[in-house]
This record gives C-alpha cells, sequence and structure tokens, in this order.
C-alpha cells in the first residue's frame, strides 16, 4: 500500500479536539495498518518538558522519554500504539534543525528564507519521521487554529505537500466549531464557513469537515456546511458534546466516516473488532458512584492531569462504577476538608516546594482516617515524608527538592548529580522494576502486566528518589518497599501493610500514562476497587 497522509486542521480555538477527530479517524484502520500520529506545535520551545502544566496541560511521557504534548495521550490510548518522540514536532525543533543546517553550510552560497527552507524542512521532517516509524497512515495533526501567524508557516508546507501527492494520498479533515449563542435556539455556521474560505485562500480545500458542536448537527447546518465548502453533505460530519470521549468512534462509525475515508484513500475497507470491545466496556452500567479527590498543585487546569483522570475513568468503566472527581487544590489551606468528602484519593506528581507544608497535615489527615489513597510520583515522595516525621520521629525529614535538611528521606537521584541543563535530563521513560509479593504485586498479575520473572514496566519522569538508607529502615515499619528498578536499585513502589490501612499503594512512576480503556492501569483498579468498599 501506498503511504497515505490524514491532516487534520481547525478552527475558532485550538482547543476544539483536534486530538479526537485525528485519534477517532486513525481508530477504524489501526488495527489492520500501522498509523503514525504526527503533532505540529507552533510553540518555540522544542518540546513541552519544560513548560507549566497551568499553561500547557499535562506532560506526556513516551516509553523512549520524550516529553511531549497531552495529546500522544490520547492518540496511545485510542490507536492502541506507542508513539516515539521524532512524532512530536515543535517550531522549536523545526528551527533549531534550520540553524543547524545553516551551520554546516547545507545551504551554502543561499539566503535562508522562510519560503522555501523552512516550509521544505517542516515537509522533510514529516516525511522523515513517517518513513522512520515504517507505518503506512500518518495522522498530522496542524496544531493552532488557520489563520494564526504561528501556524501559518505549517499551513503553507500542507500545502506544497498536497500539491506533491498523489490523488489519493493525502486527505484533509478540517474541524471546526458550530456555536449556539444565547437567545438564538440555532447553530450558526458562518464561523465554519469563514474558515472554508480562509483555507481556500490559502490554497487548502478540505475533503470531509467535523463540526464540534454542544448538540448534533442539524441537518441545516450540515446543507449549509456542505454547500459553502463545496463538499457532498455525507462528507460533513458531527462531533457534539459527549460524556466520554470513548464514545466517540462509534458515534463517527454511525455517520459512516469509516467508509468514507476509507474511500477517499483508496484503501480495501477493513472492519475491525475493536470497536465492540469498547462498546462492550462502555456498556457496563453504572451501578455505584464513588467520589475521588485529586490533591495536588495543578488542580486549576483539569487537563493538567489528563491521564490521572482518564486511567481513573478507565478503571470505573470496566468495574461499573460512575466517577466523580474533585480536584483539590494545595495551594490553599483547605486540603483536610476536601479530602473528608472523598471515598478516595489521589496525591499526583508535581514540582518545587510551593505549598508542600500545606499538604502535610492533609496526608496525615488521609493515613490515619484510613481513606483509601494513590501515591504518584512526587505522591510517594511526600508520602514518605509525612511518615517519616509523625511516625517514625525524624522531624526535619524533608526533600532535598525543598530543603537542604541533613534528613533527607528523599534525595537526589545518583545519575543527576552532574545535570546542569533542564532540557530532557530526568530520569525519563519506559523502566523495569521487579516486585515482591505484595498487594501490588497482585494487582499487577491480576492484569497480567508482570513478567514471568516479576518484572513490571512503567513509565517515569523525576529527578529525587526515596534515600537508599532510609527505605532500609522503612523494612522495618510498617510502610514497606515492594519494588525496585531492575538496573540501579532505586525504590519505586511503596505499600502500607494492608491489616494497617486499606489501600496505600505508593508509586515513583506515573502508572497513569500507560492506562487504556481496555487495559486499566492496575493501581487504579486497585484505588476503585477499595473505595468501592
Ligand atoms: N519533583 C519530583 C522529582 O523530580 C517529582 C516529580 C514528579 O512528580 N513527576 O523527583
Amino acid at each position: 500500500m501506498r503511504k497515505k497522509y490524514i491532516i487534520i486542521t481547525g478552527w475558532v480555538i485550538s482547543w476544539i479536539w483536534k486530538w479526537v477527530t485525528s485519534a477517532a479517524t486513525g481508530f477504524f484502520f489501526a488495527e489492520k495498518h500501522k498509523v503514525t500520529p504526527i503533532k505540529l506545535d507552533w510553540y518555540l520551545n522544542v518540546d513541552p518538558g519544560t513548560m507549566n502544566p497551568h499553561e500547557h496541560g499535562e506532560v506526556f511521557v513516551l516509553h523512549d522519554g520524550s516529553e511531549v504534548d497531552m495529546d500522544f495521550g490520547h492518540y496511545e490510548r485510542f490507536l492502541w500504539n506507542t508513539c516515539e518522540g521524532i512524532q512530536s514536532i515543535s517550531m522549536g525543533k523545526i528551527f533549531a534543525g534550520i540553524l543547524e543546517k545553516e551551520r554546516r553550510g547545507d545551504f551554502l552560497g543561499k539566503t535562508v528564507q522562510m519560503i522555501p527552507h523552512v516550509t521544505d524542512y517542516i515537509v522533510d521532517r514529516i516525511e522523515e519521521t513517517f518513513a522512520q516509524t515504517g507505518w503506512d497512515i500518518c495522522m498530522v495533526e496542524v496544531g493552532g487554529t488557520v489563520g494564526d501567524i504561528e501556524a501559518e508557516l505549517y499551513f503553507e508546507a500542507i500545502r506544497q505537500m498536497r500539491h506533491r501527492k498523489k490523488r489519493g494520498d493525502f486527505l484533509h479533515i478540517h474541524l471546526t466549531y458550530v456555536p449556539i449563542p444565547g437567545g438564538v435556539q440555532e447553530q450558526k455556521t458562518k464561523p465554519t464557513q469563514q474558515s472554508v474560505n480562509l483555507l481556500q485562500s490559502r490554497g487548502l480545500f478540505p475533503d470531509i469537515i467535523v463540526a464540534r458542536s454542544v448538540s448534533p448537527l442539524s441537518s441545516d447546518s450540515r446543507r449549509k456546511i456542505a454547500l459553502f465548502s463545496n463538499l457532498r453533505e455525507d462528507r460533513v460530519f458531527s462531533i457534539p458534546d459527549v460524556a466520554s470521549i470513548y464514545t466517540i468512534p462509534s458515534l463517527l462509525k454511525k455517520q459512516k466516516i469509516d467508509k468514507v475515508v476509507y474511500g477517499l484513500l483508496g484503501v480495501p475497507f477493513f472492519e475491525g473488532k475493536k470497536l465492540e470491545i469498547w462498546d462492550n466496556i462502555l456498556k457496563n452500567e453504572a451501578k455505584k458512584s464513588i467520589h475521588i479527590g485529586i490533591v495536588g498543585k495543578y488542580t486549576a487546569l483539569e487537563d493538567s492531569y489528563s491521564s490521572v483522570v482518564e486511567a481513573l475513568y478507565h478503571a470505573g468503566y470496566n468495574l461499573g462504577v460512575h466517577i466523580d472527581i474533585s480536584f483539590i487544590n494545595t495551594r490553599t489551606k483547605d486540603g483536610i476538608s476536601g479530602v473528608k468528602k472523598c471515598d478516595g484519593c489521589i496525591v499526583p506528581g508535581w514540582f518545587g516546594d510551593t505549598a508542600i507544608e500545606n499538604m502535610i497535615d492533609t496526608l496525615q489527615y488521609i493515613r490515619e482516617n484510613n481513606i483509601p489513597c494513590l501515591w504518584i510520583c512526587l505522591g510517594l515522595q511526600l508520602m514518605t515524608i509525612e511518615y517519616a516525621r509523625n511516625i517514625l520521629g525524624i522531624k526535619k525529614a524533608n526533600s532535598l527538592e525543598f530543603s537542604k535538611t541533613k534528613d533527607d528521606v528523599i534525595t537526589l537521584l545518583d545519575s543527576q548529580k552532574k545535570v546542569v541543563n533542564k532540557w530532557g535530563t530526568m530520569r525519563l521513560g519506559g523502566q523495569n522494576s521487579i516486585l515482591k509479593t505484595s498487594q501490588i504485586y497482585d494487582l499487577y498479575t491480576s492484569a497480567k502486566r508482570i513478567s514471568d520473572i516479576d518484572i513490571v514496566t512503567e513509565r517515569f519522569r523525576h529527578r529525587y528518589e526515596v534515600h537508599p538508607e532510609f527505605a532500609k529502615k522503612l523494612q522495618k515499619s510498617d510502610l514497606q518497599v515492594v519494588g525496585k528498578s531492575q538496573k540501579e536499585g532505586i525504590v519505586q513502589f511503596i505499600e502500607m501493610k494492608q491489616d494497617i490501612h486499606p489501600y496505600y499503594a505508593a508509586t515513583q512512576a506515573h502508572p497513569e500514562l500507560t492506562s487504556k480503556l481496555e487495559n486499566p492501569g492496575p493501581l487504579f483498579m486497585g484505588l476503585v476497587r477499595a473505595c468501592m468498599k
């Protein structure tokens, strides 16, 4: 099969579910074909690794250790594959590459220009990535919206690509928003019409329009959009607001997007089984409702903990439980009143010393009141500090990240001691740990996520660890180290003895990153089950 490109652009607002459209379209190919998602971001950071999650949402970590946009989390969840860092292209990477080429003399004698040098380089990067992954279908999500100054080079590059490709090898899906203004109970398609004009003035003619809206697109709106976009009505699709993003492939299939896209690309149609698997899980009726608190620093923007939220939903759907989530901000002092209302809690990852001391009382409350809790990355470190201070009597116990204390129960990883640059230098990506018999071991075993020699693989993103000497002391307490890294012996999993606390599971890893609807993260399953009791 010849390589096929599907380009996804968007309009009105950048947060419009371009990834949903891309992932849900790729979904119909991913069982038979290899689908490479590529994301083009307009920002000048090389990657989002150093961005504040409040500005950019969660930083997703791939198995290869790359720090990428949170959309890749959704791609991995929808497309059943493991992405690689090269699939994330930012303007930072583009300009760094161009300047390197210029210094090397690749453009000798030439004046280096945005067009054609930068646009050619963008096309080359997309094509090289696609070639390197060796896959059949490339979904390219163009960040930003048509008309953004920052994204213009990408739109021009896409235009050139279309020009170079054979008919049937290049498909352009344009996603727009159809508002219903207050007071007028009618969908308004003018913004969509205008965005198609904007695309046309850039030499781009979308093959498919997908309209996001509060309610399903009316037949009148569909007709208007088709008319102004020179498309047949069956090329206009609707994604209304839905309770679960996992229902979107099904919703698009009902509108026959799979048949249309297969047809336009000239690929023989294949009916997969995955949709049925998802539908069966989603059919699990919620017989119960539980309330989980996410106690963290970046709670002002829900997207900051996007994968944690998804992983909770995965467990909920599989166990037939409705999950209500509250975000409890550790910057304020009302942590205890927040967690009091919850059946269970998650203390996820973050960086820096803000709000740490505010937290300790809340963590003590969680422990003393037997609230089931999953501690992730910084969560594990804070839980250890609280235990060291309040149970083991090490009053000044702290992390070297927050204080220069000699009682650094959390200390800098050996591998970090000489690190100067902040970019991509943490302990990152997929790592193996060896588990001992424990509650955590049982959870990984029942999820079939452990090897014959008791190894589990999760992804990591940290600079600090439980001090190896302190870990020895812990073994004499009720808090047990139950998993260490296979290579360096770093503490990776800790749990409270089960007769002391119903669910007190901690990991230095980010188990939320590998949770899938059809293969939910074992530690999230454990938490939700404990809350149901
Ligand atoms: N700040 C902590 C560290 O660097 C935890 C990081 C995290 O939660 N991802 O080790």
